[in-house]
């Protein structure tokens, strides 16, 4: 099955079992087992989706508290909230 769905664009290590929808908003991915697991997001799309939303320095007062339950992978290990936001502001 990996073979098919190539490898997980969350965390780009593992195999990929499928496609999915973010939970953010229209646009899917493949997902891995593990991130699938964890609930992650890619971390592109979250950055994308919040790009949407608001600079940096406002982001927090603009999204829904849900949102802040995201949680994505970078530099090999999962990241929640405030280590998102804290890309959002560098790398946006
Ligand atoms: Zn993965």
């Amino acid at each position: 099955m990996s073979e098919r769905y190539g490898t997980c664009e969350v965390c780009n290590k593992e195999p990929a079992v499928g496609i999915a929808s973010s939970g953010l908003g229209p646009c899917s991915c493949a997902f891995g087992a593990e991130c699938l697991k964890q609930g992650a997001e890619s971390l592109g799309i979250v950055l994308a989706t919040l790009s949407c939303i608001a600079p940096a320095d406002q982001i927090e007062k603009a999204v829904a508290p849900w949102v802040k339950e995201v949680k994505s992978y970078k530099d090999g290990r999962y990241i929640g909230w405030a280590e998102i936001v804290e890309v959002y502001k560098q790398e946006v």
